[in-house]
């Protein structure tokens, strides 16, 4: 087969402990899934789950021990991080139960979902889609996956975010709205998931903005902490 001009390289992420990497097929992301962020974002009360997607080019994929760096976006004055728990999808399916979710996932990762906050309201307030808030390049920053069986209890992780040393979030993965296997369960009755498909799950409480200069460094304790620069 011939092609017009070259195809975009597949976007992988490294694996701890491992020369293979994971090779992405989709992200999906999971919104309002921590209950005080939902209230801080103004919403309260438990409802359904939520999916926006990233394109896959939009990672910043950070290999073990390296700092990443992720430009400033243009568009807005108001640049969030939202530190989030990957899930990695090693084995696809639809109609997938939460009880028979845990044999799908490869294993986890460290993400960030950043956020152009001024054009997602603003998006939220006209009815609009928000993939300019949400989808745009740089957007999706992420460490190396920890495979399952190496990963711990993650449904019981504290997670946190540090900016330039000082915290601005902190809870555990077991304040999720909607666990990651009811997650999957209802991700794949929408979309039949593939092996490759990434899914951040939402973030807690804290959200607030970065400038340029400013070091995040993310945990989700069992995986290691992802460390990423604004340029
Ligand atoms: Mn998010």
């Amino acid at each position: 087969m011939s092609f017009v001009f070259q195809p975009m390289p597949v976007v992988s992420v490294p694996i701890a402990g491992q020369p293979e990497r994971f090779p992405v097929h989709r992200i999906y992301c999971v919104g309002r899934n921590y209950e005080e962020h939902a209230k801080e974002m103004g919403f309260t009360g438990r409802e359904p789950p939520f999916f926006f997607l990233k394109p896959t080019d939009s990672l910043v994929v950070v290999e073990a021990g390296q700092t990443g760096t992720m430009p400033y976006p243009s568009l807005t004055q108001n640049l969030h991080h939202e530190i989030e728990l990957v899930v990695a999808i090693g084995q696809g399916g639809r109609n997938i139960l939460a009880a028979d979710a845990a044999k799908h996932i490869y294993g986890y990762a460290v993400g960030l979902d950043m956020t152009r906050r001024d054009l997602q309201n603003e998006m939220k307030k006209q009815g609009r889609p928000w993939c300019i808030g949400k989808a745009f390049d740089h957007s999706a920053p992420i460490g190396p996956i920890t495979p399952i069986a190496q990963a711990g209890d993650v449904n019981q992780a504290e997670i946190s975010l540090q900016v330039n040393g000082a915290d601005r979030q902190r809870s555990n993965v077991a304040k999720l709205i909607w666990s990651v296997a009811e997650t999957i369960e209802h991700l794949s009755a929408a979309w039949e998931l593939q092996p490759g498909d990434l899914i951040y799950t939402g973030t807690p409480e804290g959200v607030a903005a970065v400038v340029a200069g400013d070091t995040l460094v993310g945990q989700v304790a069992g995986l290691g902490s992802l460390q990423i620069k604004i340029s």
